[in-house]
């Protein structure tokens, strides 16, 4: 099969700069996390990817680990760029993160320069790249002096492995030092990915909104629709091809207790009386805070990333919405 993208995919979309930086990001960006593993037909990723791209989606995010088996998504997002963006390349974010759990031994976790330039250069052979958009560190590590961690996303850039770096789940004290050594070594440090959900506000309490804002830095943020508990994939039980059934890796069934099913049905509610799904209002509650570029979904299901778009409808939100929203989220 041959792909030519839609003439019409920059109409609808809406690109947002990141941070102070001259970077402009779609407002909803792709993730490579589920669904570009091995247990995924290849048929069903090119659906996926042809659909995001089509409609505006210009950024794909992985890590090294994504998978199954670590590796896989990148191995097979290589493969998805070799035959059908290669024309393309440049009109496309890539990128790519390491800091968990790669290869056996001691350097192959966590945040040492070994570590990382070495991943950098594993993710840079799968993918079939010479350079990706952005680098990630995707998790402090609390032994690793920031100064060296720091040091190996300078040499990512300087190498011309990567064009901006990122940090990842990193807290908001945590980041602006991490800023102040790569500020020095003059280092494009552009993004900070956060999980950052309806229900899940640690980055907002840890300063990371705050600090970001402040430092001029985009915001990315993960797991929008908490693995698909703010949609209503599971408000009539739960489905054989959804994500618990299907890939109980990082969510299963003990998620959904009744307290939470009570939530989401109410959260529900609210987004029906705004003429929204629950996935759009999720999106759009994202969207409406200021500090956030964009929003980080998954998708099983090309569907899915066109309801999610449909968020960007309508990202306004009354006073009265947005308590309510608080209210049902706090329990
Ligand atoms: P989401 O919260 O968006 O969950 C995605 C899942 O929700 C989909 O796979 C699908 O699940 C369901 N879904 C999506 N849209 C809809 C819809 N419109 N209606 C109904 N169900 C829907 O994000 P993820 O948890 O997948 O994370 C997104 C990305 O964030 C990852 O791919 C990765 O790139 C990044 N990430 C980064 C981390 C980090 O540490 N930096 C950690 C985790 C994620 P189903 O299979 O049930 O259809």
């Amino acid at each position: 099969t041959t792909y030519t993208p839609a003439p019409t995919r920059y109409d609808g979309m809406t690109y947002n700069r990141c941070g102070n930086s001259g970077l402009k990001l779609p407002a909803l960006s792709l993730g490579f996390w589920h669904n570009f593993g091995d247990i995924t037909p290849y048929e069903h990723m090119k659906q996926l990817v042809f659909t995001a791209f089509d409609n505006g989606i210009t950024h794909f995010d992985l890590a090294n680990n994504y998978g199954p088996e670590p590796g896989a998504a990148e191995r097979n997002c290589g493969r998805l760029l070799h035959e059908y963006f290669r024309g393309h390349r440049d009109e496309l974010i890539i990128s790519t993160k390491a800091g968990y759990e790669m290869w056996q031994g001691p350097y192959g976790d966590w945040g040492s320069r070994k570590y990382l330039l070495a991943s950098l250069d594993q993710s840079l052979e799968r993918l079939g790249l010479d350079y990706v958009d952005i680098f990630y560190h995707h998790r402090p590590d609390p032994e690793t002096p920031l100064e060296e961690t720091m040091g190996a996303l300078a040499q990512a850039v300087s190498s011309g492995k990567a064009l901006y770096v990122g940090l990842s789940n990193y807290d908001g004290p945590t980041m602006e030092k991490a800023a102040a050594i790569l500020q020095e070594m003059h280092v494009p440090f552009i993004i900070n990915q956060n999980k950052f959900n309806i229900f899940d506000r640690r980055t907002a309490e840890n300063g990371l909104l705050d600090s970001a804002e402040r430092l001029g830095k985009g915001v990315i943020t993960f797991s929008p629709l908490q693995q698909g508990l703010l949609t209503n994939r599971y408000l009539n039980g739960v489905p054989d091809d959804s994500r618990i059934k299907a890939d109980g890796r990082f969510l299963q069934e003990n998620a959904l207790t009744p307290e939470r099913l009570a939530q989401i049905r109410a959260l529900n509610d609210l987004a029906a009386d705004r003429g929204q799904t629950l996935a759009e209002m999720s999106v759009a509650w994202l969207l409406h805070h200021p500090a956030v570029t964009t929003v980080l979904v998954g998708a099983s299901k090309p569907q899915q990333i066109l309801d999610n778009i449909g968020a960007l409808k309508n990202t306004e939100f009354s006073d009265d919405e947005l308590r309510r929203i608080d209210e049902i989220a706090a329990g």
